[in-house]
Order: C-alpha cells, then sequence, then structure tokens
C-alpha cells in the first residue's frame, strides 16, 4: 500500500515498452524509480509485433534478449520490409548477429521488462494514473489517483495520449491520421487456401480484395493475428468496438468463403496519426516513446524506438541524478533523439505513400521503380540499416572516425577467458575496451566505467574505445591516448559532457 505522500527520484508515467525499458535502466544504475501506470493490469490488446536488429542488440547487451526469445514466435528467417514491397532487407552486411526482426507480442516484451524492472529495485504502482504535474527548479509533484508524489523528475512514457503531455500544455503538432484500420489476434476455424500457412516476408501475408486489404499473420494452432482495412474508413471513431461481423467481412473479401472466424481474443483500431513534441524536455519533464512521437505503424518502427529513447536516456539521467554529470547532459537526449524520431517519422510517411492499399497507376508507378531500387545491393543495404536501426549513429564530440557508432557485439578474450562484448556492457556501465594495451598508467577511471584489457580476432578499427551504456562508442585511439591524467580528463568529459546529435 503506497502512502499518500510519497518521495522517489524519478517518477516514470507509463509501464509500456519505454516506460518499463527505462525503469530497468534507472534501477540498474541504483535510481530509486516509481512507475506509475493507469491501467490494473496489462490488457490482451495487441499492439508491437517484435523487435528490430538494433533493438534486440540493445536488449542482449542487457541479458534481456534470451528471456524475450524464449517468447518469440517461430518465423522464417527472414529480413524486414520497406512499406512491405516485396524485397527482404538484408542486415547481414551491418555486422550483427541479428540480421531478422524477432517477432515477440508486446505484451511478453513488457512482462519480461516488468518482471526485471522490479527484480532490480524499481516499483511498478498500477491503477494510478497521473493526474497532475507540477515542477520547480527542485525537482516535480506528480499526482496520481490520490497518491503525490515528490521527485527529481518525470519521464513522460505514457503513450500517444499522453496526459502528462495534455496537463503541460506541451503542443503535438503533426498530421491527423487519414486512414484508419483494424488490428485483432483472432482464431479460425476453417481456412481456405489463400491464408499463409506459416510467419514469412511481411509481403507474403498481405492481400488485398473485395474492396479490402489485409494483413494475416499465423500465430501457431488456430491463432492468427489481422491486421485489415479498406478505403474510405476514416471516419470511424478510433473508440468504436470493432465486431466479429467486421472482421468476418473483411476474411470473406480477402481469404473467400473458405475461411471461418472462430473466436475474436481482443481488437482495436488505430489511425496513421503522425506527430512529434518539438522539445523531448520541458524543465524536469522528460517525453519519451509516444508520448513523444507517433507515425504509421509501417515497418515494425514505434516500439523499437522507444525502447532506445529509453537506452538513451535511462544512463544520463542516473549520471545526473546521482553528480556524476551536470544538469545540461540531459539535454543531448534531446539533441540525439529527436532527429532519430524524426528520421522515423519522414519514412513512414513515405511508407504509407507506396502501401497505399488503392495506390492508382502513379503509386503503382512509383512502387514499382521502388521495388527494383530495393533489389539493388547497395540500396537495400542503405534501407535495412535504416529500418533495423543498425546505421544508427549519434554525432559526438571527437576526431576518431568510430565516435558516435555502435559496436559490433564481438567475441573477445580478456584474462578471465573468452567473453562476448555484450556480456560486458550487462552492468550497464561504460567500458573502456584496451585491444593495444594502450592505456597509461595512472589513468582514474571515471566513475562507473570497466576497464577492460581484452584481444578481439575482428579488427574494430581502434586500439582503444570508451563505449557509452547504450553501446555507442564516445572515445577511441588509434594508439596514443597521452598521459593518464590527460586520458583521464577526457574520457570524463566525452562520457558526461557530449553534446550529441543523430545521423540517421
Ligand atoms: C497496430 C499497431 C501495430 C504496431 N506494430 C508495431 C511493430 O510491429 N513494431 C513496433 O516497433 N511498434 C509497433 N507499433 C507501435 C508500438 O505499439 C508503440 O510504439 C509502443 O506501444 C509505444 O510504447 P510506449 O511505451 O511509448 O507507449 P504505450 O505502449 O502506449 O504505453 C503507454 C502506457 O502508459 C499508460 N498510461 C496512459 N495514460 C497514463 C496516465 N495518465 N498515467 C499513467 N499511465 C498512463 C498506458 O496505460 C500504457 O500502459 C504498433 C502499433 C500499432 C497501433
Amino acid at each position: 500500500m503506497m502512502p499518500t505522500e510519497t518521495e522517489t527520484q524519478v517518477v516514470v508515467a507509463g509501464a509500456g515498452p519505454t516506460g518499463l525499458t527505462l525503469a530497468y535502466e534507472l534501477a540498474l544504475a541504483g535510481v530509486r524509480t516509481l512507475v506509475l501506470e493507469k491501467l490494473p493490469q496489462r490488457v490482451d490488446q495487441v499492439k508491437g509485433g517484435g523487435v528490430q536488429p538494433r533493438t534486440a542488440e540493445l536488449l542482449e547487451n542487457r541479458g534481456l534478449l534470451e528471456p524475450l526469445l524464449k517468447r518469440a514466435t517461430p518465423r522464417e528467417q527472414v529480413g524486414g520490409h520497406f512499406a512491405m514491397l516485396p524485397v527482404p532487407l538484408d542486415c547481414t552486411p551491418w555486422n550483427t548477429r541479428h540480421p531478422f526482426p524477432v517477432a515477440i507480442s508486446q505484451g511478453d516484451i513488457e512482462d519480461v521488462l516488468e518482471e526485471r524492472a522490479t527484480a532490480a529495485g524499481a516499483r511498478v504502482l498500477r491503477a494510478t494514473p497521473v493526474t497532475g504535474v507540477e515542477q520547480d527548479d527542485d525537482g516535480v509533484l506528480v499526482t496520481a489517483d490520490g497518491v503525490r508524489v515528490r521527485a527529481r523528475y518525470l519521464v513522460a512514457c505514457d503513450g500517444g495520449h499522453s496526459t502528462v503531455r495534455k496537463l503541460l500544455g506541451v503542443p503535438f503538432p503533426g498530421r491527423p491520421g487519414t486512414h484508419q484500420a483494424v488490428l485483432a489476434d483472432i482464431r479460425l476455424t476453417a481456412v481456405s487456401a489463400l491464408v499463409p500457412r506459416q510467419l514469412g516476408h511481411m509481403s507474403t501475408l498481405t492481400r488485398q480484395g473485395g474492396g479490402h486489404w489485409a494483413m494475416l499473420a499465423p500465430l501457431g494452432g488456430d491463432r492468427y493475428r489481422i491486421t485489415f482495412g479498406r478505403a474510405g474508413e476514416a471516419d470511424t471513431s478510433r473508440d468504436t468496438p470493432v465486431t466479429p461481423e467486421e472482421i468476418t467481412t473483411a476474411l470473406r473479401a480477402v481469404y473467400g468463403p473458405g475461411t471461418t472466424l472462430g473466436v475474436v481474443d481482443n481488437a482495436s483500431r488505430f489511425t496513421d496519426a503522425t506527430r512529434q513534441v518539438e522539445n523531448y524536455r520541458t524543465g524536469r519533464v522528460l517525453f519519451a516513446g509516444d508520448a513523444a512521437h507517433i507515425h504509421p505503424p509501417l515497418g515494425g518502427q514505434g516500439l523499437n524506438l522507444g525502447m532506445q529513447d529509453a537506452f538513451n536516456l535511462g544512463w544520463k539521467l542516473a549520471a545526473v541524478l546521482q553528480d556524476r554529470a551536470p544538469g545540461d547532459l540531459l539535454d543531448s537526449y534531446h539533441a540525439e533523439r529527436h532527429p532519430v524520431g524524426a528520421q522515423v517519422l519522414h519514412h513512414t510517411s513515405a511508407q504509407r505513400v507506396l502501401a497505399n492499399p488503392n495506390p492508382g497507376e502513379d503509386v503503382a508507378a512509383l512502387r514499382d521503380i521502388v521495388t527494383d531500387l530495393l533489389r539493388l545491393p547497395d540500396t537495400n543495404r542503405h534501407i535495412a540499416g535504416l529500418m533495423s536501426g543498425l546505421s544508427l549513429r549519434y554525432d559526438l564530440p571527437g576526431d576518431h572516425p568510430l565516435t558516435g557508432d555502435r559496436v559490433p557485439d564481438t567475441d573477445l578474450v580478456t584474462e578471465d577467458g573468452p567473453v562476448r562484448l555484450s556480456a560486458l556492457l550487462a552492468p550497464g556501465h561504460a567500458v573502456l575496451l584496451d585491444l593495444g594495451g594502450v592505456t597509461p598508467a595512472g589513468l582514474r577511471l571515471p566513475p562507473r566505467v570497466d576497464l577492460v584489457p581484452a584481444t578481439s580476432a575482428e579488427d574494430l578499427g581502434a586500439a582503444a574505445l570508451l563505449i557509452r551504456p547504450d553501446g555507442y562508442v564516445c572515445w577511441a585511439t588509434d594508439g596514443e591516448s597521452g598521459s593518464g591524467a590527460d586520458l583521464s580528463d577526457v574520457l570524463a568529459e566525452r562520457l558526461v559532457g557530449a553534446r550529441g546529435s543523430a545521423v540517421v
């Protein structure tokens, strides 16, 4: 039972994938964290259906991927898609252990994250919607269903309809939805030959017929996830309940009379609205995930974008709260993550045009041309990097070409034996990886930085690298690293004084 007045370091509004990833990151760093969630329990409503390769890497860096893979839906090992065009995106040129998207339901992702976040010390309070926010120079006062919580910071992870955003009057500029669609988990009692038998490339799961389009993903046995819509549907209210008759009509139109609906496990409507807040920080309140950006769900981006916001923000908030960094380190969260969100809004807008189920001659011609372009290796690599998140780099201070890059999960040998880089990042510390015995005597390590002398079979392109807790290089050298005292200052500055931006 929570007292009516309480105090913590960070309040996270919303226990979706963004809020729970952030809660895990903060708790791992020893920050007292309280998650306030509106819903009494997790609902079965389907939303995001998987993680992209870069998110898989980041989860692996924290030991969170393995428990998720146990819950993944088996799928053909095939690359992702752009605008549902029939060319798999090939991530293998990006040097990753996870070149394919992993199919896991958002509910399972949230379950695992919540279990790990609470085990690490975060508290999650359900049936406690945030209803009021006041802030001053020292912190925030959050009101939630009779509970008043004083905290140093509030992070709004309360989704596209964010209450926190509305309470603070933060605008959410962009475009309202023009098309609406239904997403439902269903069971079929009979299937025609047109129904896909296995979870393969997205283009093999989509069909049109009878004025409808549909995407039907087999989840095992009689379970399927259907997404469907039809032209001119924008006027149905998002809150109008989806009826079994509506689903039957779409199923029959696209897959013929031999396909029969049994049970609807859950169903909801969504639109292609596109919006982004202008600044991810308003004083002591930060915005992450859908609370900061929404876009059409094309190419499975939203959940990934939100979780990656959280990986970027978590270690920075912890460093500021633990007096290891000045408060303006938090401005680099906006500088780094806003352009990444803007890029996703940009390419989902393009995908929305290309994936139009009623394309007309002009869009059909454009689609043919883009399909041909995707067959060219360089174009495919570029779009694969964009959609998977693997090509993201931050424009961080420093001359070395690796600065700002992600580091592949390489095999290393340390004095303790073989280890993968991901395992070294699991505690959530920064890692100073010394591959050439170049760190000088007298080096003072900044707090929460682990020095790891190692050898690597793969040439990582530097003799030593400082890798931030979120897996991006913030300093590297080819051999020269200066005196111990000089390098100590450089490392401390690069780690917590960074005013980066994204190169996406
Ligand atoms: C049809 C569809 C398909 C999608 N497919 C994919 C996909 O394949 N891949 C992908 O990456 N993304 C996908 N997405 C997007 C993805 O679901 C979202 O981007 C993701 O849920 C965002 O996570 P979040 O934690 O930021 O917000 P949410 O998941 O919206 O979580 C917000 C949480 O805040 C809570 N909350 C709301 N108000 C309050 C309040 N006042 N106080 C406290 N708590 C509050 C809510 O109950 C909720 O639990 C899809 C979305 C849709 C609609």
